[in-house]
């Protein structure tokens, strides 16, 4: 999971002023000492730490924090402020041009994402806000680049412009723009080229692309897995082209997140999205704080709610609420939220929005392998329709039974009946306003 050891390391930082009612000056000394070092270990830019530390330092001294009534709390408070400032502080959007088409030109070195990134950008514009969005394919170095942009605008419906790998990018990009008006396109990608590294001829062709196209923004698309250079790369970019922001790819690996925290820091330009994964919606809106939340350890609740949102069906999850209220929630509701979990994604990186689960040791490596939801299934389909609606009936007999219909030890059974129980428990705690358990857990 990303920035689990920054996650960790900060979260032991804090461990040691925890239930003091007083910390002294020395404690403080050692914590900021422990949050320097994650922050270094995460690789994040020198002097970006340098100034973190400086600042929380200067607010914990400012607040007299020592003297206050919760220490470590504050402190917390102050690096979580502090941690979404360095990020940008706000959630950055795309601009948009005052007349059609608004015009995004994405760039980025080779193998960071780019053309995906555009797929995913064009997908959600087009499905969150009705876009018909043209995509420009301008790089005309790798013939396959043209092909995987024609693919990608198949698999999500979004026309894609091309003149082949003879004509002049800038030409091409001329030639695109030109259509999209004719066919008002209100959205127009321009996917360019792409080098192992920053060279100064792919910076020409870039500003002169600029230069035709006029865009309304600028992204650079970077991969989060390369930590500072994906900061080198951005500072690179920046200063020939003037972006206007960043996207972030490969979040979803085990990047320690250096990039996420120092490319704001570095050159001044906000991080407008994130990528999670390699499927055309896996590319998440990027918002410093539930960042700087989910980075210490605090979750990310409005992002998971959000996730659920998305995936959940309303008419289904009123019912449910009124089921939860009745006290009649049963085991083909079990089975359906099953279901919408497992199309959230990979249940560990849900974990990791969850208050005070994101390093819950329990937790580590948890995955629904999809054969234990066939099992499960296979389970509650061999139960009868009186035994799914009220699971108070099933005594041991009828355990058996299941058990032996299902193909699955009697255990099995078991188990998924008090994880059931268990569940039905929670839920009326919460619908009842309960929200002690919880609580404690969000203390820190
Ligand atoms: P480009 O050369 O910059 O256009 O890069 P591509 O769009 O071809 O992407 C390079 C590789 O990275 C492909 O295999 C993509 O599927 C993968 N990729 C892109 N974005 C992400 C992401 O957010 N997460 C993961 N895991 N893979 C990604």
């Amino acid at each position: 999971m990303a920035f689990e050891g920054l996650t960790n390391k900060l979260q032991n930082a804090f461990r040691n002023l925890r239930g003091k009612g007083k910390i002294s000056e020395a404690d403080l000394r050692a914590t900021m000492r422990e949050i320097r070092l994650a922050l270094l270990d995460a690789d994040v830019n020198f002097s970006v730490v340098r100034d973190f530390v400086k600042k929380v330092q200067a607010k914990a001294n400012g607040e007299n924090v020592l003297e206050g009534l919760n220490p470590a709390q504050q402190i917390i408070k102050i690096v979580d402020d502090e941690l979404t400032q360095m990020m940008g502080e706000e959630t950055t959007s795309l601009i948009k041009a005052p007349k059609i088409p608004t015009i995004i030109m994405m760039v980025g070195l080779q193998g960071a994402g780019k053309t995906t990134t555009v797929g995913k950008l064009a997908n959600r514009l087009k499905n969150d806000d009705n876009a018909r969005p043209l995509l420009i394919a301008a790089d005309v170095y790798r013939p396959a680049a043209i092909e995987q942009l024609q693919q990608i605008g198949n698999q999500i419906n979004v026309p894609v412009f091309d003149e082949g790998t003879n004509v002049d990018p800038v030409k091409i990009v001329e030639d695109g723009l030109k259509q999209a008006k004719e066919n008002h396109n209100d959205y127009v990608f321009i996917d360019t080229a792409g080098r192992l590294q920053i060279d100064e001829k792919l910076m020409k062709e870039l500003q002169n692309i600029k230069e035709v196209a006029n865009p309304t923004d600028i992204l650079l698309v970077v991969d989060a897995m390369t930590g500072q250079n994906a900061v080198n790369t951005a500072e690179g970019f920046n200063d020939a082209l003037d972006l206007t922001g960043v996207i972030l790819t490969k979040l979803d690996g085990d990047t320690r997140g250096g990039a996420a925290l120092s490319i704001k820091a570095v050159t001044g330009k906000p991080i407008l999205y994130t990528g999670q994964g390699e499927k055309m919606n896996d590319l998440d809106v990027f918002h410093p704080d539930r960042m700087a939340s989910r980075i210490l350890g605090m979750g990310d609740v409005l992002s998971l709610v959000e996730k659920t949102q998305k995936n959940v069906d309303e008419k289904k999850a009123k019912e449910l609420t009124e089921k939860i209220k009745e006290n009649s929630f049963n085991f083909d509701d079990f089975l359906d939220q099953l279901q919408q979990i497992q199309n959230m994604g990979p249940l560990k990186d849900i974990i990791g929005m969850i208050p005070g689960m994101a390093n819950n040791p329990a937790l580590k490596n948890v995955n629904m392998d999809p054969k234990d939801l066939e099992k499960i299934k296979a389970i509650i389909y061999s139960m009868t329709n009186e035994e799914r609606e009220n699971p108070d009936v099933l005594n041991p007999s009828r355990r058996r039974r299941i058990a032996r219909g299902s193909a699955q030890p009697i255990q099995n059974v078991n188990r998924l009946i008090k994880q059931f129980d268990q569940m039905k428990k929670m839920m009326n705690q919460v619908s009842n306003g309960n929200m002690s358990g919880m609580q404690n857990m969000m203390e820190a």
